[in-house]
């Protein structure tokens, strides 16, 4: 869906909103994050994600990256940066307009940002930061996700390596690190020849139609390629992922900071987290804002509710912005089940590989979470969330969030409100 305004939009307040932006400004300008943010922007987390055990590595097996000095921040920065790049009145740039070279041709692209180095760079073990560039730059021409184009990249290279998929199917040899294979797998998606027509069905259908167990290479939930972050030494982040509402991504709960910084073998107080993150971050989409002046340089959620009524005209905080996210999560959650006959506890479980396969390498080494544990952590979170076991919302929940038509809807479905 595509939709073009053609009319200003109308603001409640224009002098008190410029006079709050003003100072949300210069409120950002002296956070202490300020500084290091513009010159490396989201790749300042690949060095970070690394020395924590949690970057993608050659289809999530692993999640320590020995190459990843050559895709970092630093390697962007000093080998390929052309300029900083925001969005239109952002004040703290994060974006990146690269030109690299590479035995494929010389390309011009936005970016890489983090989820494109994990997914173009470290989880295809692609090592040199042009050839991330060069792939970037044609999944961008091509019109596709580069965390989605990554993934699947990744499982195709690895079902061929455990001998799931043959030369003759796939249309050549394809091999980790290799620019070639990565590109040409590109390809083939986006125009759905050979290989490609399978790949483009998304790394679930993938697995289903080639069999043999791939699904332990399929890294998804709910059909969505999951992104950026390896979770088995991240129970918060893992959570996160399992419940997000439209599969396996961060950007609803991004807490594997606060593993790292809490405790990352507990599990206690992870449901709490998760779902606090869950009810923040959606604030930001919802009001169409970024959220990573909040997220990486703290600038306080606060600054939001003030300046929102003063742009909408409505009378709402950040704790009435806060409720709203509340009511999405549990309207997301009553769309997907139903939609989808038999939803439940079962869409919530990560790939058995996070499950019972323990890290091989890196800081994380011997990590996974197993199901029991997943089932523990689902328990807590369904229950604070006021769900059912099977993770259904409640009738008494949803009419307490004023959703009772969803209750309604889930009843005509079939669905045990509790
Ligand atoms: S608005 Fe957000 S995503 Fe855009 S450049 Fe600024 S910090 Fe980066």
């Amino acid at each position: 869906m595509a939709i073009r305004g053609s009319h200003t939009v109308p603001i409640a307040d224009t002098e008190k909103a410029f006079k709050k932006s003003r100072e949300m400004y210069e409120i950002c300008f002296h956070k202490p994050g300020f500084k290091t943010w513009t010159p490396y922007g989201t790749a300042e987390v690949v060095n970070w994600a690394n020395t924590a055990g949690v970057f993608p590595t050659k289809n999530f097996s692993t999640n320590y990256f020995e190459g990843h000095q050559g895709i970092n921040g630093q390697a962007l920065k000093d080998r390929i940066l052309k300029t900083d790049k925001g969005c239109f009145g952002c004040p703290t740039p994060c974006g990146k307009y690269s030109k690299a070279r590479t035995k494929l041709g010389e390309i011009l692209v936005e970016g890489p940002e983090y989820e494109t180095i994990a997914m173009l760079g470290g989880n295809v073990a692609i090592d040199k930061i042009e050839e991330v560039a060069y792939a970037n730059w044609v999944a961008d021409e091509l019109g596709l996700d580069t965390i989605s184009g990554g993934n699947l990249a990744a499982f195709a290279i690895e079902c061929f390596e455990k001998g799931l998929l043959t030369e003759e199917q796939i249309g050549r040899r394809i091999a980790w690190g290799d620019l070639e294979s990565v590109v040409y797998l590109l390809e083939k998606m986006a125009h759905r020849e050979g290989i490609g027509d399978l790949l483009a069905e998304g790394v679930k259908t993938a697995a289903e139609k080639i069999g043999g167990g791939s699904d332990r290479f399929a890294i998804q939930v709910k059909g969505l390629e999951w992104t950026g972050y390896e979770a088995r030494w991240a129970p918060a982040m893992m959570l996160s992922y399992i419940t997000c509402d439209i599969g396996a991504h961060h950007n609803r709960s991004w807490a594997v900071t606060y593993d790292v910084a809490h405790g990352r073998d507990q599990l206690e107080g992870k449901a709490d987290k998760t779902i606090e993150l869950q009810h923040i971050r959606p604030v930001f989409d919802l009001m169409g804002t970024c959220r990573l002046q909040w997220v990486e340089i703290g600038f306080e959620s606060d600054h939001y509710g003030e300046i929102f009524p003063l742009i909408t005209g409505l009378p709402y905080g950040w704790d009435d912005l806060i409720h709203v996210a509340e009511r999405v999560w549990h309207l997301t959650r009553s769309f997907n089940a139903r939609e989808n006959p038999g939803f439940g506890r079962g869409w919530d479980y990560p790939p058995a590989r996070f499950m019972e396969e323990p890290v091989p390498t890196g800081p994380a080494k011997g990590k996974f979470i197993p199901k029991e544990n997943i089932d523990l952590m689902l328990d807590e979170y369904y229950s604070k969330r006021g769900w059912t076991p099977e993770g259904i919302p409640t009738k008494k929940k949803l009419e307490e969030m004023g959703l009772a038509f969803a209750a309604d809807s889930l009843e005509k479905a079939g669905y045990d409100l509790g």
